[in-house]
């Protein structure tokens, strides 16, 4: 691939630090795009999306954002309610964890439409703690709604050297995935 505008959904710091040096070495133009409305609290959203300026100002990237953050509305759109009352098994493949990453795919194949990027990537390419038959799926679905190509590779392989990079450019270093769900899956047995 050369020379093709890039739109790289970037889920953090870290994770963009060798995902971004493997598509810049693959030719591509890229511009980054923050959309996570699945972290919280709000302060550690906010963290979060310090630790993605901080990285595109290292990177001299592009960053795009969509600040939007209303997590009522998140956990309406992501958790399903049994009819016998009780919710969802909670676990790392959870189909809340399916629509969580698909929201995401969506508003970033839009924006790479809006961006006039000829694909769209993101960064939870490079993590071991994601479902990866997931991403590329809805990935795919998000790209044939949109008409624009979802770029998927398995770049976990990477995973421990964005590690080393992240303490390296001192980015902010996250514990857990994202919602208060898997907070309490990190942290509950400790
Ligand atoms: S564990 Fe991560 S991927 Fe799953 S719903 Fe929570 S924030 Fe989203």
């Amino acid at each position: 691939m050369k020379s093709h505008r890039l739109l790289l959904h970037v889920c953090c710091g870290p994770c963009g630090t060798s995902t971004h040096r493997y598509w810049f070495a693959e030719g591509a133009d890229l511009v980054g795009f923050f959309y996570n409305p699945n972290i919280q609290p709000l302060m550690e959203f906010r963290r979060r999306v310090e630790g993605v300026r901080d990285l595109a100002q290292q990177l001299g990237m592009p960053l795009v954002e969509d600040l939007s953050y209303d997590p009522a509305h998140w956990f309406s759109q992501v958790m399903r309610v049994t009819g016998g009352g009780g919710e969802e098994p909670q676990d790392s493949t959870s189909p809340r964890c399916a629509r969580c990453i698909g929201m995401r795919m969506e508003r970033a194949a839009r924006e790479a439409v809006a961006q006039q990027c000829e694909a769209f990537s993101t960064t939870l390419s490079i993590s071991p703690w994601q479902d990866h038959e997931v991403i590329r799926a809805q990935g795919r679905e998000a790209s044939a709604r949109h008409g624009v190509e979802f770029l998927y590779r398995d770049l976990r392989p990477l995973y421990p050297e964005s590690r080393r990079l992240s303490r390296e450019w001192g980015l902010y270093r996250q514990k857990y995935c994202g919602c208060l769900v898997s907070e309490w899956e990190r942290y509950r047995d400790s």
